[in-house]
């Protein structure tokens, strides 16, 4: 059997990430995670990838930080075709527009766009190149419907959708597809904070999600099962909107 491409899961050590990785391991991908601090979680991922029978390697870098970023991007791509790649590396830092600081604003903006530029452009050129890959960015139901708190993190997350799309265009000749995956709330760390009840009163299915559950339509996209979808926003809320 022909051996399956490299992919490269942006904040893979923990959370919705660790699930995609895990997903892609399982259907026989070798993966590359990257992480930005959480060194244990990284490389519990790992192990859990090494038990499933997969082989994956760590990057530790800051998407956001174009130096780091580009610099280990070099090494990745020496080393390997990577053929699929899922921009999901991303932070919050809710609150109220009116008191929003600075920093909290490029926080946001700066790993989820800044990321999105410095991981995709280097992966995106070695793809055209071979006329196959396929893109995966995870945006959020706060960039299609708002929310109330996260003005910075719905502008971040819109953008990503906007992105992508223009990007689909550009490359869909090439032999590339890039796509978009939009959750709503889904049980990390990263809404430890969030009103949970309240909430799930106005998701029809009256639960959160699962990071299994975004992984495995990441996993869709990403395969050749999805050889004609490109372009597209794909949300996996429990029919929230
Ligand atoms: P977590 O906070 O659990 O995990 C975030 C991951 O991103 C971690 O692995 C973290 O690395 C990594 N990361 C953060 N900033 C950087 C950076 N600058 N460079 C490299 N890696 C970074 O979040 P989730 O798993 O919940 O979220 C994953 C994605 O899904 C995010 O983009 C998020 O916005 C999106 N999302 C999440 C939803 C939810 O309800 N949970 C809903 C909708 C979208 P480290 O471990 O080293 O800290």
């Amino acid at each position: 059997m022909q051996e399956k491409p490299w992919a490269l899961v942006t904040g893979g050590g923990r959370g919705i990430g660790r699930a995609i990785a895990l997903e892609l391991a399982a259907t026989g991908h070798p993966v590359l995670i990257n992480y930005r601090a959480n060194e244990e979680a990284a490389e519990e991922t790992m192990e859990m990838i090494h038990r499933l029978g997969g082989r994956g390697e760590k990057y530790r870098f800051d998407v956001a930080e174009p130096r780091e970023a580009a610099a280990a991007m070099e090494e990745i791509l020496a080393k390997h075709h990577v053929a699929i790649l899922v921009n999901n590396a991303g932070v919050n830092a809710d609150g109220l527009f009116l008191m929003m600081p600075e920093k909290d604003w490029d926080a946001v903006i700066q790993t989820t766009l800044k990321g999105f530029y410095n991981v995709t452009r280097p992966v995106i050129r070695t793809m055209v190149r071979k006329r196959r890959g396929a893109v995966v960015s995870i945006s959020s139901a706060a960039a299609l419907v708002g929310n109330r708190g996260q003005v910075n993190y719905a502008a971040a997350k819109a953008g990503l959708i906007a992105a992508s799309r223009s990007l689909a265009a550009e490359v869909a000749r090439l032999g590339v597809r890039v796509n978009v995956v939009a959750p709503g709330l889904i049980e990390t760390e990263m809404i430890q904070k969030a009103p949970i009840e309240r909430i799930k009163e106005v998701i029809p299915m009256a639960r959160i999600g699962r990071p299994e559950e975004v992984a495995r339509v990441v996993r869709f996209l990403c395969s050749d099962d999805a050889s004609y979808v490109t372009g597209q926003v794909i949300s996996v809320n429990g029919g929230m909107i």
